[in-house]
């Protein structure tokens, strides 16, 4: 079975070789810490939980080495920690901030059933590796410290490295002409990056010590966000590793950056062999922005009723992302939702009731259409498949030359499924918790079924039928019957 990937540094489809089998090193950007992680932010998660899946059933699940930081030092957390805590000394604020939201991120993607990576490296953890190579940077002649209006900094010098803008397809003499931004005085170059700033002592900091042409130089300060990832993905992985992932906008300047520090810090040409993004998101056909109103996060989308007025189980939403190639930009949309969650129904359906033995073989339809550039549509595609093919012929399915009965086969799909994420629960908790979950009470419905009964007493179907459809929109399955007296009565049961 071979692995192609697509590599946004040769813009093409390449297969794909580890450096080292057995310790195969992948690391992908996780959250700024300050806020609660957006549906935009679930994408590479989810993504990238799905690679990692991939590559443990290809190479062995003691032989892929994941890391995925978490950013717990930045201008925003600061920001957000004055905030909302004013009262408290900035840095016990700070702390507040990072780790209740650190914590509300574990949920969040527990709940998508993303697997936590091997190593989760905090950026406050490793300080000490940023300042080392910040000082490599300065010693090979990449970077150099400055006196801007904020205070010192050190600077990575863009034009020192010839190959800088690779990664995003940008020249150097493209962005002094094209740079937004005015020409900081302090900086040689108007594209030169902040690996290591001054703080006030009110400012969250940390003594870095530079050596700057045999002096040495003490900046009580922190790190940009760039250096971060440097730092920690060298501190876990090495100086080049094997995949390196994120979101599209990550490209530049992020990754651009990243690529620059550590290639020019340890004398490498690569970082990385394989770049990987994932594409946009859009909500209902529009970019979610908090000014436009449709800025969801994932806790509102699993716990409130802001999206669709209602909330929904995080598998819908693992569903509705990964129908999606990664590499396409994604309409995040209620109808996308719901049609993921009648899929789930189906296979839940499929399980219910059914003795599930043991079953550990991946599907090759689904581990061919991941291998293909983490096809997940089809994988799905194929999924659905395998539920479908048991329902149609139960006993009599042939696999490995013998006849599988019905349950064989449902454990099979269970496999897989569980493969993908899918399917974690026990089918009959799975429905009962969606009841739970409704977003409308008993008593709603009662008084909305009772005036569908007055409604057809009195004739008015126009008015009688509205109400059933208002029902059926929230999930609600009508059925008319009559009593024993012959008056008209109507059950209801949550729609599969
Ligand atoms: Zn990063």
């Amino acid at each position: 079975m071979s692995l192609t990937l697509y590599n946004t540094l040769t813009r093409k489809k390449e297969p794909f070789t580890p450096i080292n089998p057995a310790d195969v090193r992948m690391y992908v950007c996780g959250p700024t810490v300050y806020d609660f992680a957006h549906i935009g932010n679930a994408r590479p998660v989810i993504v990238f939980d799905v690679l990692y899946r991939l590559l443990r059933h290809v190479y062995g699940e003691g032989h892929v080495r994941y890391v995925r930081n978490i950013t717990d030092v930045d201008d925003k957390i600061n920001d957000r920690a004055a905030r909302d805590y004013p009262d408290m000394a900035l840095n016990d604020a700070i702390r507040k901030v990072t780790e209740s939201t650190a914590a509300q991120f574990h949920a969040d993607v527990a709940a998508l059933r993303c697997l936590p990576p091997t190593v989760e490296p905090r950026a406050t953890d490793n300080i000490v590796e940023m300042v080392g190579i910040i000082n490599r940077l300065i010693a090979n002649g990449h970077a150099y410290i400055a006196k801007g209006e904020q205070g010192r900094e050190v600077l990575f010098e863009v034009s020192s490295m010839p190959a800088y803008g690779a990664l995003s397809n940008r020249k150097l003499d493209e962005q002094i002409e094209g740079a937004r931004v005015a020409v900081e005085a302090h900086k040689r170059h108007a594209a030169d990056f902040v690996l290591w700033k001054e703080s006030s002592l009110s400012e969250p900091g940390w003594n870095g010590a530079f050596v700057e042409g045999g002096a040495e130089v003490s900046i009580y300060g922190r790190p940009g966000w760039h250096i971060e990832c440097s730092a920690m993905s060298h501190r876990y992985l090495g100086e080049t590793f094997d995949i390196h992932g994120g979101g599209i906008d990550l490209v530049f300047p992020h990754h651009e950056n990243e690529i620059a520090q550590s290639c020019c810090a340890f004398g490498r040409d690569v970082m990385a062999n394989v770049w990987m993004h994932n594409g946009f998101l859009q909500v209902e056909g529009q970019k979610m922005s908090k000014s436009l109103g449709n800025f969801v996060t994932i806790h509102e989308l699993l716990a409130t009723e802001k999206f669709g007025g209602r909330s929904w189980p995080g598998e819908v939403l693992r569903l509705a992302m990964l129908k999606t190639h990664y590499r396409q930009p994604i309409d995040f949309t209620v109808k996308a939702l719901e049609e993921a969650e009648k899929t789930l129904d189906r296979w839940y359906t499929n399980l219910l009731g059914r003795k599930l033995a043991l079953s550990s073989k991946l599907d090759n339809s689904i581990v061919q259409s991941l291998s293909d550039d983490m096809n997940t549509s089809l994988a799905i595609n194929h999924l659905n498949d395998i539920f479908r093919s048991f329902k149609d012929t139960p006993f009599s399915r042939q696999a490995d030359g013998g006849d599988i009965r019905d349950d064989d086969w449902a454990a099979h799909a269970l496999f897989n499924a569980r493969f993908l994420g899918f399917c974690e629960q026990d089918p009959d908790k799975w429905f009962a918790l969606k009841k739970k979950n409704l977003s409308v009470s008993n008593e709603i419905i009662q008084n909305l079924i009772s005036s569908r009964i007055e409604a057809r007493r009195v004739k008015n179907f126009a008015e009688s039928d509205r109400l059933r459809d208002e029902l059926v929109a929230m999930g609600i399955q009508l059925k008319d019957g009559k009593d024993a007296d012959g008056n008209p009565t109507t059950t209801w049961e949550v729609k599969r």
